[in-house]
């Protein structure tokens, strides 16, 4: 392949193309630096997980798009239409899925410490399910629920004991986590025995999320199994059924070249069988499945394209190409030197005769968004695309230094469309008193 993302091609006139698409157009048309994101592309990676979900447990679970890759109303009216459900991590997510008219009984609500405002906003807009992740959480959410006369529908956040990251994986008796509660201590079976005994809770299903950009099977298999066997020993010690098991998402993409994610269809074939096999051994109804992939819905859909501004050579040090955008747009070099690809948008395939550092426009000398990228020529005015930034970008840009947040533009059956207007310097001041 010749990009990371699969939706690029070169077009005619030897500029890249998005969708079909030339990306020095659309940033004439929406200016730089902007995000720019194939939406079928964005459908396609739902459906390979409503598939396979259909496929491997006869449809009886739901795919939640974990929404804190990219929040904002029109990606929640995408899920809608692919009959995805979502994951929602605070009130303002949740806020913008309702506002988009996200049905409510297909929201997840997440997250470590709930505030009790979170927690109305989500019993007043009967939210299908709420993950709790600790015993005050729980004892709040119970008084609250009674309150209203409801009964909250949950899951319990399970630490598993599994940590994976990237290329390896580790299994810990504990883990150290602020998410969860932990398996190994006996403190998810306590917890949940107390909840069972609540009037106003019901314990529909146990969740667990164990590390993000994974590459192997392993560690999926092994939460599965564990998760499977607390479910048949809460059965056999207590009576109490578990119907629900979310096993959360993670699964890995192609930032760079060295990259080797797998079919996302893989995983849960894999997994399924796990389960499967665990449901039969222990005597337990296969539970409803649920999953939650966030990055690997809309990340190699997402590209970010910048203006370059100088190109400052420091002989025998490294050359520094300043774009129009930078760690306010993407935060993810400066927060864990995240590995992107970097290509000239005109004649992107030329050979890459130089090796160059991608900075950015902030006043932080580690406003960097591709460290040593290998490319063609660059001069000033040339348009750069940093590739395969659809998630985690647009959700965890900010304002430093005033700079109004980019426009995400949506290209769609060989069209453009907005689905964030640019933020300008009127919104910039619009809070202040
Ligand atoms: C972040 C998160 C996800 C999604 O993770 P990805 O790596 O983006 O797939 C799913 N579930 C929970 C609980 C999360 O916190």
């Amino acid at each position: 392949m010749d990009f990371v993302m699969n939706c690029l091609s070169v077009g005619e006139s030897g500029n890249l193309n998005i969708g079909g698409i030339d990306v020095s157009e659309i940033a004439k048309e929406y200016g730089t630096p902007a995000y720019i994101m194939d939406e079928d592309e964005i459908r396609k990676n739902c459906r390979v997980y409503t598939g396979a979900m259909r496929e491997y447990y006869d449809g009886k679970g739901i795919v939640l798009y974990a929404s804190k890759a990219l929040s904002c109303k029109y990606i929640y009216r995408v899920m809608k239409e692919e009959g995805m459900g979502i994951d929602v991590v605070s009130g303002g997510e949740l806020y913008t899925a309702l506002k988009a008219g996200f049905p409510p009984e297909r929201i997840y609500f997440h997250g470590n410490n709930k505030t009790d405002d979170e927690i109305e906003l989500a019993l007043d807009n009967n939210v299908g399910r709420i993950v709790v992740d600790n015993v005050f959480e729980l004892e709040r959410l119970n008084k609250c629920a009674g309150q209203r006369g409801m009964t909250a529908q949950i899951l319990f956040r399970i630490k598993p004991g599994i940590d994976a990251h990237t290329h390896s994986f580790v299994q810990t008796g504990q883990i150290d986590s602020k998410f969860g509660v932990a398996l190994e201590t006996g403190e998810a079976e306590e917890i949940i025995v107390k909840a069972d005994s609540m009037p106003n809770i019901n314990v529909v299903g146990v969740h667990c999320h164990i590390g993000s950009q994974i590459f192997e099977l392993a560690p999926f298999e092994l939460a599965a199994e564990k998760m499977m066997n607390f479910i048949g020993d809460l059965k056999d010690k207590h009576g109490i059924v578990i119907r629900e098991l979310n096993l959360g998402g993670g699964y890995g993409i192609k930032y760079t070249e060295s990259d080797t994610p797998i079919d996302y269809d893989k995983y849960i074939q894999a997994v399924s069988e796990v389960v499967r096999g665990i449901s039969e051994k222990r005597n337990v109804e296969l539970p409803f499945i649920v999953m939650e992939p966030g990055r690997s819905i809309v990340a190699e859909a997402g590209l970010t394209v910048y203006t370059v501004g100088g190109v400052k050579e420091i002989p025998g040090i490294r050359t520094y190409i300043s774009v129009d955008g930078g760690m306010g747009d993407n935060p993810r070099y400066i927060l864990y030197q995240s590995e992107y690809e970097a290509v000239r948008v005109r004649n992107p395939l030329d050979e890459k005769k130089i090796t160059a550092t991608i900075a950015g426009k902030c006043c932080e000398s580690g406003d960097i968004l591709v460290e040593s990228a290998k490319l063609s020529e660059i001069k000033p005015g040339d348009l750069i695309a940093v590739l395969a930034t659809g998630a985690y970008n647009y959700s965890m840009a900010s304002n430093y230094n005033r700079i109004p947040r980019l426009p995400v533009v949506m290209v769609s059956g060989g069209e453009t469309k907005l689905a964030v207007r640019r933020e300008t310097y009127e919104d910039l001041v619009a809070l202040d008193l």
